[in-house]
């Protein structure tokens, strides 16, 4: 009798980053079953034909609540602060309707560009209230039939000078925040805002991911108090920040006490190259300094980084298509990558923000789930220097996406 294994769907020729030879993929019930050369079974064929196959980008800090808003923001040209301001203008006008009809603008070309895990800040304050995070909410439960949303909750403006913003960060805990973030920065008091929600993490039991360190003067940062509370709660492992820009206006000599406090706390970076590019050194006519945090070289000293998506369309950074192949190759290209480094680049989006969300079952492996997506080249660096077209995706074994090759119509 023939016993041929039968499985729902396999992927025929496929080069991972682990096996630059061929290799089949084989899928049973939403999940990778089989991973092996020429295996002989029934099951409906993908021919991948030499292409790479990765389990998804994974993009770990981006705002979905506060995206595609520039059509009503007038021209703004500003630093920081006057992103901040005016956000929270608008912020008091945002309806729950509104948030899910400009998230879901983001999150569908996301999918599109291979996203397969994100997670996303959601502003909690008195001014929004709970109605982008119950927009939000909703946005995670109608697309987790091509990604898994991840919801970090945070006060923007701030936490001990904004009265009535802890309460409101509790009940979003209570009902589905499964991060707390922060922003010790616009706080009056910054420490105090590290403390609290250092304390809510604890008390909920869930990991932390503040915006830290955000402009160019080293002379001055947050990052010791975040360490120290990492090591004090024993949440080495659990803690990010995000832009660390300060760190990027350090000569070497004195940026190695930092990395090596980063790294023996576990506190990960992420790196946000399309809003740190665009808000820093605005205070410079030429020369103007990029501002840019090299995640790479932190790797190689021990940190955990990634490169992040953050804001699309909005004060903040007025462009963004949610692509984070086009923002590692960005990345790459800015942070003068050399083409050996170019593999770790495209760590920073796949691999790396899945060790920094504590994915326990991200990757190509037998028994994680079936989320594949295909580009059109034949190599990770190959992906970073092309920027190839994502041909498909799949999450849990179901695709969820399908991208044609151009055709060229020479003439007859
Ligand atoms: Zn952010």
């Amino acid at each position: 009798m023939n016993a041929r294994p039968a499985f729902d769907l396999i992927f025929r020729n496929a080069v991972t980053r682990s096996s630059p030879t061929p290799i089949d993929i084989a899928v049973a019930g939403g999940k990778i079953a089989v991973i092996a050369p020429h295996l002989v079974c029934e099951a409906a064929e993908i021919d991948v034909a030499g292409r790479l196959a990765l389990p998804g980008f994974v993009d770990s800090h981006i705002h979905l609540d506060k995206a595609c808003l520039l059509g009503r923001c007038g021209h703004i040209q500003g630093g920081v602060s006057d992103a901040i301001r005016a956000v929270a203008a608008m912020k008091r006008d945002f309806t729950v309707e509104d948030v899910y009809a400009r998230g879901s603008k983001v999150i569908e070309r996301a999918i599109v560009h291979g996203t397969t895990r994100m997670r996303t800040h959601v502003e909690i304050d008195p001014r929004i209230g709970l109605r982008s995070f119950e927009a939000i909410k909703a946005l995670k439960r109608d697309y987790a039939w091509a990604i898994d949303l991840s919801l970090c909750v945070f006060p923007q403006e701030g936490l001990t000078n904004d009265p009535g913003a802890e309460e409101l960060l509790i009940a979003a805990l209570r009902d589905g925040g499964e991060v707390i973030g922060g922003c010790p920065y616009t706080d009056t008091d910054p420490d105090a805002h590290i403390e609290t929600i250092f304390n809510l993490a604890q008390q909920f039991d869930v990991d932390v991911d503040l915006h830290l360190d955000f402009d160019l003067d080293p002379s001055w940062s947050h990052m010791e108090e975040v360490c120290r509370q990492t090591e004090r709660r024993n949440y080495q492992g659990r803690v990010a920040i995000g832009h660390a820009t300060k760190l990027s206006a350090l000569p070497p000599d004195r940026l190695q006490a930092p990395t090596t406090r980063l790294a023996k706390s576990g506190v990960a970076v992420t790196v946000l190259p399309a809003t740190d590019l665009y808000l820093m050194g605005r205070d410079a006519t030429h020369n103007i300094p990029r501002g840019l945090t090299l995640a790479h070289r932190l790797v190689e000293n021990g940190v955990l980084c990634s490169v992040a998506t953050n804001n699309v369309l909005n004060p903040f950074t007025p462009f963004g298509d949610a692509s984070l192949l086009r923002m590692a190759n960005f990345y790459a290209n800015v942070a003068q990558a050399g083409i050996g480094e170019f593999d770790a680049c495209l760590d920073l989006v796949t691999e790396l923000p899945a060790r920094l969300m504590n994915l326990r079952d991200y990757g190509i492996a037998v028994g994680n789930p079936a989320d594949i997506v295909v580009l059109d080249t034949d190599s990770g660096p190959n992906a970073i220097a092309e920027l190839p077209e994502v041909l498909m995706g799949f999450k849990r074994g179901r695709q969820v996406f399908e991208r044609r090759r151009p055709t060229l119509f020479p003439p007859a």
